[in-house]
């Protein structure tokens, strides 16, 4: 809501609220914690799904699912502060099973408008915390089954930090999940910890290179740097790449050019409504 202004304070997950022209007996506050389980059992999320454009064909590959609040009197709070918070107090369990429910119903409802099996999959993101308390295995055969879709329309998207925390159990995670059908994601790759390792035990399917990284890539020589190599080990060990944040025509040639399967970013599109990418990808068929 416009009229407040907002000041969240991180480390607290409490977020503080003024209203303009009161004085400190009007200041609120509320725990982001209380009133974001709230937001779940009264299904106030929403997913907003970026298309992800096979930098080859041009043509829709599939979209990132990314969790939307908004707060009916706040406004919209960035995944950037309620991600955390959910991770701290637990709270990312049910959202992430939302959130892999929901991509599935999401993808069936586009099938079913479509009268066909639309050859696109589902990026959805499992935190750290996500993977060590919850089955995300179970979760993920949950969600395809109640919806009818095969494994292969769904890619978890992992961190590195993921799988350093726990590699075993990541491992015996992963390897369900392939079991599936399913695919995985290493997310926002190279900005974790640099032990490559697990590259060479894990059943990882895609590098996505991380947007800080392809921003600065036409004027910074150390960026491009990092891309090429991304992009020769990933070639390398059998495995596709996405670059994130492609914001120009510049980056999407170039990107292609060296070789990077998949490209996501403001360039191609914006996150959108569910309704809006389905309308995206029938017109990109078109
Ligand atoms: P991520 O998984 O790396 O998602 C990509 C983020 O980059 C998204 O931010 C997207 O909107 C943004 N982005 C994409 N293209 C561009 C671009 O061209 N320029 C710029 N400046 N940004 C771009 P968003 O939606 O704010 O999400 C932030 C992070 O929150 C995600 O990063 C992910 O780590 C987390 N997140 C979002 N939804 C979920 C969820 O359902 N579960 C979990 N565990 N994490 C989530
Ligand atoms: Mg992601
Ligand atoms: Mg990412
Ligand atoms: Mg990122």
């Amino acid at each position: 809501n416009a009229q407040f202004a907002m000041k969240r304070a991180k480390q607290s997950g409490r977020v503080e609220v003024y209203q303009p022209g009161e004085v400190s007996a009007a200041r609120r506050r509320f725990s982001l914690e209380t009133e974001l389980r709230r937001a779940i059992d009264r299904d106030e999320l929403s997913l907003a799904f970026q298309p992800l454009i096979n930098l080859e064909t041009n043509s829709v590959s599939g979209f990132e699912a990314l969790a939307r609040w908004i707060h009916p009197d706040h406004g919209p709070i960035p995944p950037s502060e309620f991600i955390p918070v959910a991770e701290e107090s637990g709270l990312i369990v049910p959202l992430g099973r939302w959130a892999l429910d929901a991509t599935a119903r999401t993808l069936a409802e586009w099938d079913r408008r479509t009268g066909r099996v639309l050859p696109v999959y589902a990026g959805v993101n499992v935190s750290a915390v996500q993977l060590q308390r919850d089955d995300v295995a179970a979760g993920v055969a949950g969600a395809l089954g109640a919806n009818g879709l095969d494994g292969s329309r769904l890619t978890l998207e992992l961190t590195e930090s993921a799988i350093i925390s726990d590699p075993d159990r990541a491992g015996r995670v992963l390897t369900a999940l392939k079991m599936l059908d399913a695919r995985i994601a290493m997310d926002d790759f190279g900005t974790g910890y640099s032990n490559l390792a697990y590259l060479q035990k894990l059943p990882i399917d895609i590098l996505k290179i991380d947007r800080s990284f392809v921003t600065g890539m036409l004027a910074d020589r150390d960026s491009i740097a990092i891309v090429r190599a991304v992009l020769s080990l990933a070639d390398a060990l059998g495995m596709k790449t996405t670059a994130e944040g492609i914001e120009t025509v510049e980056l999407a040639r170039t990107l292609a050019a060296l070789g990077c399967s998949t490209g996501q970013g403001y360039y191609f599109a914006k996150p959108l409504s569910a309704d809006d990418a389905l309308d995206y990808l029938l017109a990109r068929a078109a």
